[in-house]
């Protein structure tokens, strides 16, 4: 189960200057506004039992006829005593391992009967501080299904069983997820001593010591259970298409008699001490992929008290305003020759993983050597803001910027999902966060924002950037984290202090923000016109030919009422050139990074555009290439206009042509020792035939790397618009969207007549083909990857679904034996795709798991015999169950624009329906027509294994 602290990835800014605000703005009018509490949105029903137990009930319809439900546990890792070192989150995998009203492996054969799925619907997550877990997606027809939702939530608030061999039995699994967790958090464990002194949170990782793991006594886990799992540490989120008073009188009826002990030891939070020296700590690991160098200052969090009022909500938005700023400022450095880093990013929030400290943060992700001289760089950015502010033309762009994004969140608000409402809900019992709801915010934000003028704004942040960067390294935090190749040479503690006082002793002078003031075209093409127009009823959309050959697809939607996709495509892609060109076309994902658009630069391009939610990139994989872009309703015409310029004038870029190769080197350079990359690369190699067109990209091939044959091939791409179908989706009205199209589309270059398209070079290997292979690693797993590929059956959605259900069929029962009886892995992936290379239409069904070393010839065993009983014989209850599963998810899913752009693509460029009659061809599936698909696949003998294990 993940343990990723999920809702602190949300867009979630804290203030550390509340009363310095106060200060400023006292002068002004809208200080009585900023003192108001914020009002809580009345659409949520909020509750509390006797025993301590909080609720949240909403109604929402998004999507229709769904419900979600979390209980939230204000407790983590930072509970643990030192002899139960993990068990927080060894609790939450016991969770779905009996409970009073679902034994063994109840909830989740019964969540799977609603057509809940374990992993992406049923889940939890251990933090340091918390602990959430969650049904989601629940059909809502039958309410006692909703009601059996809640049981479960009792039992996990009180109910688990945790059973003496049931805990032998997990022990194995998270000893395989320690094994196979990602470096990422092995590197995070190497650094919380050195980040944390003198707090607890140094030796708290979530994953535990392996020694407690394999070896504690059960009573230990049962202990921390009773100790911290309790009605008043605990909050339970619904939310979906249920009916409020019902849901909230089961709650009170189901949670009213659990117990509280009175003297139960209350959550005290742990304080992370101030720190009066700098701290630096150079953190290495092998299988890092690229450098990067965070930049912190520490500073007090807000007090829940304090952050359910108007002025938190302003903060933040300065907060936001600021780091847009400073964020712009890098992009702008960026763009020159010298500049050390490839990327920096600002932004505030808690410090790395603590909720009693927050930190102002810098990401810099540095060029290769030139850590140092990165960090001294982005700091010298930072002094310059404190010292001279910001200019009043950057803020109207920020402003701009954030107004516009809160805008089509207003606009979006009828489709706030259950999943976004249920993590602000519990973030608000967890981290104090205000409930306030978009109409509000809106509200209260379009009132003050353009009342505060840009003065105070700017003498606010100056002053906030004053109190946080100090002259002395008093709350200075940085971590440099580099990759351990060969040969790698790295900074010091040393080293990047000097760094940061090298910034504080330069002379630096004041920003001046440089304006483009032209709009993107000069001149306006002259339009051309329309000159078919006919209604696809089958899939709904209207099709249209114009006067330059190119034809257009219209699917209007409401799914989202602010929400244009944009697809430009045609035959071709890498399939048109030779290996020669390899490099030069697989860096062509990255053409729109080293090329101007008529005379502006990415950096100009990037103010031109502040304050719209728009944007176009070329795309290009094997049989095509076109560009890609969405827009809001009031975007739109400047999505034409950079379609056009992307067609019409890209001139390249040289500075940022070699900016894009140095980053191209670091991040190649590290991943010759990236475990996930080496395997991939040995996947791709053996299905493929080592064909140049599928292999990834290696640090060899960036010399051979052209930027005028990239230019070249993007013009030649893009010369002709009768070779292309230009696909819209989303909210726009054909009055409005044609005389666009005349404008922008029907003026494109184009030479009638041929058009163009793919070339069959598709190379897959036949037969069978085994590779095992050893490489070095960190710590010690396998690796096995098996797929069967087939190249007779025709693409078709018939084909995909079958795919599916086998894949899902495979999935549950190797994960029943080889994780769940075996204890040698953490997860199974099954994985599926039917689709055409050109000409050729290739079937493939995979599976990829990583292994405990000594248990890899059983677990092939495992894969290659369940494979082989599917051919035969498959259970018609579980075939159910995953077509149910199947029908609710494509229900939701045929009505997102993305689903649609992809229907209209592929029948735009193969002619092949991919919507007609979905329904229908799920529910036809039997045990039958999944064997004898099975059966096909296995029978063509096309089977690839590979596996990787670790070298001695
Ligand atoms: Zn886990």
């Amino acid at each position: 189960m993940k343990s990723v602290k999920k809702y602190l990835t949300m867009n979630k800014r804290r203030l550390f200057a509340v009363l310095l605000l106060l200060a400023v703005v006292c002068s002004t009018n809208v200080v009585n506004a900023q003192l108001q509490p914020l009002p809580v949105d009345e659409a949520v029903r909020i509750g509390k039992l006797d025993n301590g137990l909080t609720y949240y009930i909403r109604h929402n319809d998004y999507p229709e006829h769904r419900a979600n439900f979390y209980i939230a546990q204000r407790v983590g890792s930072m509970q643990e005593e030192e002899h139960q070192r993990g068990l927080a989150h060894f609790l939450e995998h016991m969770a779905f391992n009996g409970s009073e009203h679902f034994k063994g492996n109840g909830i989740i054969d019964y969540t799977r009967t609603l057509g809940v799925a374990f992993g992406p619907d049923l889940n939890a997550g251990t933090g340091f501080n918390h602990t959430v877990y969650h049904v989601n997606n629940v059909p809502t027809a039958r309410q006692s299904a909703l009601d059996s939702c809640l049981l479960i939530l009792k039992d996990w608030s009180h109910g688990l069983l945790l059973e003496d061999d049931e805990i032998d039995k997990e022990r194995g699994v998270i000893h395989q997820e320690w094994r196979t967790r990602p470096y990422q958090k092995r590197m995070l464990e190497n650094m919380l001593p050195a980040v944390y002194p003198d707090s607890k949170y140094a030796n708290r990782m979530i994953i535990g010591l392996m020694d407690v793991i394999d070896n504690f006594p059960y009573q230990a886990l049962r202990d921390y259970y009773h100790k911290w799992y309790r009605p008043d540490n605990q909050a339970l989120v619904i939310v979906g298409d249920v009916d409020v008073d019902h849901t909230e009188a089961m709650i009170r009826e189901l949670f009213k008699d659990i117990p509280v002990d009175p003297n139960s030891p209350k959550v005290e939070p742990f304080p992370v001490p101030d720190n009066e020296e700098g701290i630096y700590f150079v953190n290495s690991d092998k299988e890092m992929a690229q450098n990067q160098v965070e930049l912190m200052f520490k500073h007090d969090i807000i007090d829940r008290e304090m952050k359910n009022s108007v002025n938190y909500l302003f903060i933040n938005y300065m907060m936001d305003a600021m780091s847009t700023m400073l964020n712009g400022r890098f992009m702008e450095k960026m763009q020159e020759e010298d500049c050390p880093y490839l990327g920096a990013r600002c932004s505030d929030g808690p410090y790395l993983i603590a909720n009693t400290k927050d930190a102002l943060a810098f990401s810099i992700v540095p060029k290769q050597g030139e850590t140092e001289q990165a960090l001294q760089a982005v700091m010298t950015e930072l002094l310059r803001a404190r010292q001279y502010g910001f200019t009043n033309t950057e803020y109207v762009r920020a402003q701009e910027e954030l107004m516009s994004q809160l805008e089509q969140r207003y606009n979006e608000r009828d489709k706030i999902s259950n999943d976004e409402y249920g993590v602000e809900y519990y973030t608000n019992f967890l981290d104090g966060e205000p409930i306030v709801s978009i109409e509000n915010e809106y509200a209260i934000m379009s009132q003050m924002v353009p009342n505060v003028p840009f003065e105070v704004i700017n003498q606010t942040l100056q002053q906030i950037l004053a109190s946080a960067v100090a002259d002395t390294d008093k709350n200075l935090v940085v971590v440099s984290y580099e990759a351990d190749g060969e040969g790698a040479v790295h900074s010091t503690s040393e080293s990047l202090k000097a760094a940061i006082d090298q910034a504080r002793v330069t002379p630096i002078e004041a920003y001046v923000d440089d304006v483009k003031q032209e709009p993107l075209l000069a001149q306006l093409p002259k339009p051309g016109k329309i000159t078919k127009k006919s209604v696809n009823t089958a899939l709904g959309y209207t099709d249209l030919t114009l006067s330059n050959g190119a034809r257009v697809m219209l699917k209007k939607t409401d799914f989202n009422q602010n929400e244009i996709k944009m697809f430009a495509i045609r035959r071709g892609g890498m399939s048109l050139y030779d290996e020669k060109d390899a490099a030069s076309i697989k860096m062509m994902r990255a053409i729109n990074s080293v090329v101007d658009l008529g005379g502006f630069n990415p950096s100009d391009i990037s103010k031109a555009l502040s304050g719209k939610q728009v944007g176009v990139s070329y795309t290009c994989d094997q049989y095509h290439d076109g560009l890609m872009g969405n827009s809001t309703v009031k975007d739109i015409e400047t999505m034409f206009q950079l379609m056009y310029l992307n067609f019409t004038d890209m001139r390249k870029n040289e500075s940022n042509f070699n900016k894009v190769m140095s980053q191209q080197g670091a991040l190649l350079a590290n991943l010759s020792s990236n475990l996930d990359a080496i395997l991939f690369d040995s996947i791709s190699n053996s299905v493929y035939n080592h064909d140049w067109r599928v292999r990834n990209m290696k640090i060899e091939d960036l010399p051979n790397v052209n930027l005028d044959r990239m230019v070249q091939i993007a013009r030649e791409s893009m010369a002709n618009a009768a070779d292309y179908t230009f696909i819209f989706t989303g909210s726009f009205d054909e009055e409005t969207i044609c005389p666009l199209i005349e404008q922008y589309v029907a003026s494109l270059p184009s030479k009638k007549g041929k058009k163009s398209n793919w070339r069959n070079v598709a190379n897959v290997s036949a037969g069978e083909v085994i590779n095992h292979f050893d490489a070095k690693m960190e710590t010690p797993k396998v690796q096995a990857y098996v797929v069967w590929h087939d190249e007779t059956m025709p693409v078709s959605f018939e084909t995909k679904v079958k795919a599916k259900i086998l894949c899902d069929v495979l999935g549950k029962v190797y994960m029943q034996k080889i994780r769940e009886d075996a204890g040698a892995t953490y997860t199974v992936s099954t994985n599926y795709s039917a689709q055409m290379l050109g000409d050729t239409p290739m079937t493939v069904v995979e599976v990829l798991c990583p292994l405990k070393p000594d248990f890899t010839q059983q677990a092939l065993d495992i894969i290659n015999e369940e494979m082989l009983k599917a051919c035969s014989n498959i259970d018609a209850g579980t075939i159910n169950e995953i077509k149910e599963d199947l029908l609710k998810s494509y229900a939701t899913h045929v009505k997102t624009n993305d689903y649609w752009t992809n229907v209209l693509l592929e029948y735009g460029t193969t002619g092949l329906d991919l919507y007609t009659g979905w329904e229908d061809i799920i529910r036809s599936q039997t045990p039958e027509t999944i064997s004898a698909f099975a059966r096909q696949l296995v029978e063509g003998g096309n089977r690839v294994e590979v596996v990787m294990s670790p070298a001695e």
